[in-house]
């Protein structure tokens, strides 16, 4: 048995959140540690620093900005939409390459949430909607699980 899920990096003791934390959650490890999920942070894989300055989809949600209808910006108006699509596209490319039919991602994230997101008006509360990645892979048919 193979690499069956992608999971968010930040969920197995990364430090790749905005602010550098991570949180771990032991059934991810487990999945990790077992072989068959492999860790990804999206907004690193889209060029993204960490630290970085957090960012929330302004206009709209992660399916909205694939399609070009909503873009992702910081609290100081930066826009960094392109850095999330990339970070999108590059981790469904990492999906395919191991043939992951499943992920688990971080709740709420602007990359990785699912159902619900940061509603962009940076002050904690959430739309319902999911993040850009998290969209990107639902579209492609890959099963989506928020923790
Ligand atoms: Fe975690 Fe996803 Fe944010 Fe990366 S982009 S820090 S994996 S929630």
């Amino acid at each position: 048995m193979g690499i069956e899920y992608i999971v968010s990096a930040c969920l197995v003791g990364v430090k790749c959140s905005y602010d550098g934390k991570y949180k771990v959650n032991d059934r991810v490890m487990q999945l990790v540690k077992d072989g068959k999920a492999l860790p990804i942070c999206p907004e690193q894989l889209g060029g993204l620093s960490t630290p970085r300055k957090s960012a929330e989809i302004i206009g709209g949600s992660g399916e909205d900005v694939l399609e070009g209808k909503a873009c992702v910006t910081t609290e100081e108006g930066v826009e960094v939409t392109s850095r999330f699509m990339k970070g999108a596209q590059e981790s469904l490319k990492l999906a395919k390459l191991v043939n992951a039919k499943k992920a688990i991602l971080k709740s709420r994230s602007p990359s990785c949430g699912c159902g619900k997101i940061y509603d962009g008006n940076f002050r904690g509360e959430l739309k319902e909607g999911s993040g850009v990645t998290a969209a990107l892979f639902m579209r492609e048919g890959i099963e989506v699980e928020t923790i």
